[in-house]
């Protein structure tokens, strides 16, 4: 099977990583890739969010098998370009990915298929957010309605902070705030038949103890030794499957990677998000512990033939994952800083780049992550954070509590 990974960061390093480890994937091609990706696959220059260009170069590089890792190729049509030239792709159509898309589009069919989550009004101006945040009190969440790359939520206790944003945003969502420890569950799908990954958690917040401002994700583990026993079976009958079912009822199944966001409150799962993709840095630890070829895996969930897929095989004991971020990190990363001591098995790369002399610099705002497996999640912890250790770049800095609660015990289900 010859397969074009699209995408240039952290996840799709993870992606590569796993492509290229099944020995029936013969051919990897990434674009545009990475310095770390570069190790594993061939690279092409592409602009990931031009559908045309995407699928010339799925059609040039004989591609079997196209798979998109970030969701705005995904929301801007590239899956459905593919598919128009008769390659199989592995993510969602444009209209699916609005699940992601699009803040209000989510809600309405989560209302329709009577899944769990938060209770939200879609605000266009200054009085409805008024009448909103009113209602559900503090703490306030309001959320653009558009794709913001998992950085227009805003949680506060702020009055003039939340409608400082709704400001900001223009149209946006307002919710009722959930309570309880926060699980991220990847489901791969063919849009009928679903499979679902282990359950990992991540960490939004920039800073240690869940401070400061939201990111992209500054660390993951997975498993989760906390999660209730029927966790998966639970979110699999009551979000997934009626989330799916309303997808093809409304004619625009969703085949591809659905990731459900789920906060664990007193009453049960509940959906806080959907995304049309592998989360970041998610990805990093729930596929360093799968053992089933990821190539077979993908194929079959982009060509309608997953539900004859084998069972997955996991590895045991448990992964952890700690981003580096550049100095400045969300709110106005520096780059082009020399970094050294990452070019080793287990650092993953998001946002970095090489000179022509062979020098590796920062080119974002998530620069790479330290990614370790163990035979629990302690030893994976320190694992991680060894790697981490090693790596230079001048004004970096990362969270140094990723997995720690877990490891202690510490996370509960308040009730
Ligand atoms: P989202 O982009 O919707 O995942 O939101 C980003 C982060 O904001 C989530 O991971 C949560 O930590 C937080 N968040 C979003 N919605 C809620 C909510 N209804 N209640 C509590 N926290 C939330």
């Amino acid at each position: 099977m010859r397969v074009l990974l699209v995408g240039g960061g952290g996840r799709e390093h993870a992606l590569a990583l796993g492509l290229a480890g099944d020995p029936a994937v013969e051919a990897l091609v990434a674009a545009p890739g990475n310095p770390g990706i570069a190790a594993v696959a061939q690279l092409r220059e592409v602009t990931p969010t031009d559908p045309a260009a995407v699928a010339a170069l799925a059609v040039e590089v004989a591609a079997d098998l196209v798979v998109v890792g970030p969701e705005a190729p995904l929301v801007a049509g590239v899956a459905d370009a593919v598919r128009a030239k008769g390659i199989a792709v592995f993510g969602p159509s444009a209209e699916a990915a609005r699940l992601e898309g699009s803040k209000t589009f989510a809600k309405d069919v989560m209302t329709a298929a009577a899944v769990p989550t938060a209770r939200a009004y879609t605000c266009e101006d200054a009085a409805a957010v008024a009448r909103a945040l009113d209602e559900f009190g503090a703490p306030y969440v309001v959320k653009d309605d558009g794709l913001a790359a998992g950085k227009g939520v805003v949680v506060t206790d702020d009055r003039a902070a939340a409608e400082r944003h709704a400001a900001e945003c223009g149209r946006v969502v307002i919710e009722e705030y959930l309570s309880g420890p926060e699980v991220s569950l990847f489901v791969v799908t063919d849009g009928e038949a679903a499979v679902p990954l282990l359950p990992a958690q991540d960490f939004k917040r920039v800073g240690d103890g869940d401070t400061g401002p939201n990111t992209g994700g500054m660390g993951a583990y997975a498993p989760l030794p906390w999660a209730p026993p029927n966790l998966v079976e639970d979110v699999m009958r009551d979000v997934v499957h009626p989330t799916l079912a309303e997808l093809r009822r409304r004619g625009t199944p969703f085949a591809g990677l659905l990731y459900v966001g789920l906060a664990i409150t007193p009453s049960g799962p509940r959906v806080i998000e959907f995304n049309a993709r592998f989360g970041d840095p998610e990805t990093q630890v729930v596929l360093a512990l799968l053992e089933t070829p990821l190539g077979g895996l993908l194929h079959a969930a982009a060509t309608g033939t997953l539900g004859a897929h084998p069972p997955l095989r996991w590895r045991d004991g448990a992964a952890v994952t700690v981003v580096v971020a550049a100095d400045g990190y969300p709110a106005g990363p520096r780059t082009g800083d020399v970094i050294t001591g990452a070019d080793r098995a287990g650092i993953i790369h998001a946002g970095t780049r090489r000179d022509a002399d062979g020098t590796l610099r920062s080119a974002g705002g998530r620069v790479l992550c330290g990614t370790a497996t163990g035979p629990d999640l302690a030893a994976a912890r320190d694992a991680a954070y060894e790697l981490v250790r090693d790596v230079e770049l001048a004004g970096s800095h990362h969270r140094t509590d990723i997995a720690a609660a877990a490891v202690d015990g510490r996370i509960t289900i308040p009730g």
